[in-house]
């Protein structure tokens, strides 16, 4: 029979187990400063952009929206995803339209950045069975609701992905405490907040994202990732080949794959056989 069984975990890149991310949405110029912030912590977010809002039939929202030719440089080291062409709320569009405000997004945002783009964030936080499908066939792998949890639970389903909370939530403070202090590594914990920057403009707080970005960046045991990092490196965790025994793996991806084995992180380079 097989040798004594062995607790073997998935770990985050690094052998870490809490994760934090941000979701912002619509482009607006408040964008830049956001950004400026993030970068000055290296805290990671996803913006989800409306490429048709930016062209000459959208004149009265030119003026808040950031220009394409922006993009490339301003959202480097972050990550461009699909919020439609438009911003319709979708659930109530014919499913054509559907597949068009998502292809269309997508294809135009992909000129822009230079990678593929896979993720998204529904508009007006609208969706059904029906966008699901159609975002499948998108090819797209997640979309962000803004139905928040409260709490750090990894998503169960990457297309109807719930946010932990907006930046506005009362017990912002307190999540932030917890999430600091969570010391079980036996759990993955993701931090998931989700916004719009030109709130802080109107709501004259921008003071409050300087502070959680001050709070929760620099620490070295939370992993700070876009959307799709989280979602590309949990696919190449998932495509991990253990043996039966847990004393060696095989990791058939193209990124190192971190794993606990009896407590112990052992990272797995990409194309090998590791012993674990
Ligand atoms: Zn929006």
């Amino acid at each position: 029979m097989g040798d004594k069984l062995r607790n073997i975990y998935t770990q985050f890149p690094g052998g870490k187990y809490k994760v934090l991310t941000l979701s912002y949405d619509d482009g607006k110029i408040e964008d830049r400063r956001l950004v400026e912030i993030l970068n000055r912590y290296g805290l990671k977010a996803t913006f989800n952009v409306n490429s048709g809002l930016i062209d000459q039939h959208f004149k009265e929202y030119y003026k808040e929206r950031i220009p394409m030719s922006e993009y490339k440089e301003l959202y480097k080291g972050h990550e461009v995803a699909v919020h439609t062409v438009t911003h319709p709320t979708i659930a109530r569009s014919p499913k054509e339209q559907m597949v068009r405000q998502i292809i269309e997004d997508r294809s135009a945002l992909e000129k822009v950045m230079g990678y593929t783009v896979r993720g998204s964030a529904y508009p007006n936080g609208s969706y059904s069975d029906e966008v699901v499908d159609a975002l499948k066939a998108c090819g797209i792998r997640y979309a962000r609701t803004v139905r928040s949890t409260g709490d750090f639970s990894m998503p169960e389903h990457y297309l109807r992905w719930h946010p932990t909370c907006h930046h506005d939530y009362q017990g912002l403070e307190d999540l932030k405490k917890q999430f600091v202090s969570l010391s079980k590594s036996q759990y993955m914990y993701m931090f998931y907040l989700w916004g719009h920057s030109y709130e802080f403009e109107v709501n004259n707080n921008w003071n409050v994202i300087e502070d959680f970005a001050k709070d929760m960046g620099g620490r070295g045991d939370i992993w700070y990732a876009t959307n799709i990092e989280i979602v590309d490196y949990l696919d190449a965790a998932g495509r991990m080949q253990v043996s039966v025994n847990g004393d060696f793996a095989y990791n058939p991806s193209a990124v190192s794959v971190f794993l606990e084995v009896d407590k112990k992180t052992i990272e797995c380079k990409p194309g090998v056989t590791t012993e674990l």
